[in-house]
């Protein structure tokens, strides 16, 4: 599998979509979360932890605002970011790849997938648009990406202890 490539990003919005697992569906939209720095840290940290190296660059690639590299568990985050909520949303989201390749596969359950669809198209248009540009063996992958990047960090932060926690217990 190649990089992931990542090439737009939009303010954050919340979705309360809990999956992972979880049956019950609450479908709706959250007022607009302010993403902070330690919110960040924590994220960064569980990567870091994880065994993924995290790295800043200067990406040449236009647009690109960050990737994830399975094959040597690499993390980039462009220095192409305004704010901090735009660093979250690009480091949520290639976190979101670094745990489907935690459970060899999807993240979400097959009955999620029209409403998550639904929910991104209705709130991100152009991040939903952007997904076209994939191969269609990618598409579902960057749907999970960016719903992931759009919820509260504190859930982005528990899936990413569900699909890749093992892998920090000593
Ligand atoms: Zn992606």
């Amino acid at each position: 599998m190649g990089p992931l490539l990542r090439s737009l990003t939009m303010p954050s919005r919340c979705l309360a979509l809990w999956f992972g697992g979880v049956s019950v569906v609450v479908l709706g939209v959250l007022p607009a979360h302010a993403t902070s720095w330690e919110a960040i840290d924590a994220l960064r940290g569980r990567l870091t932890r994880a065994g993924v190296r995290v790295v800043q660059q200067d990406c040449s690639r236009r647009g690109l605002q960050g990737l994830y590299h399975p094959r040597s568990d690499t993390l980039v985050v462009c220095r192409s970011h305004q704010t901090p909520s735009q660093v979250w949303d690009t480091l949520a989201h290639e976190a979101t790849h670094r745990m489907q390749t935690c459970a060899g596969g999807p993240i979400t359950d097959q009955r999620h997938h029209r409403s998550m669809a639904a929910a991104l198209m209705r709130n991100h248009p152009s991040e939903f648009r952007s997904m076209r540009a994939y191969p269609r063996n990618q598409q579902l992958a960057e749907l999970e990406a960016r719903y992931t990047a759009k919820l509260p960090p504190q859930q982005v932060l528990r899936l990413f202890d569900r699909y890749c926690g093992s892998q920090i217990r000593v």
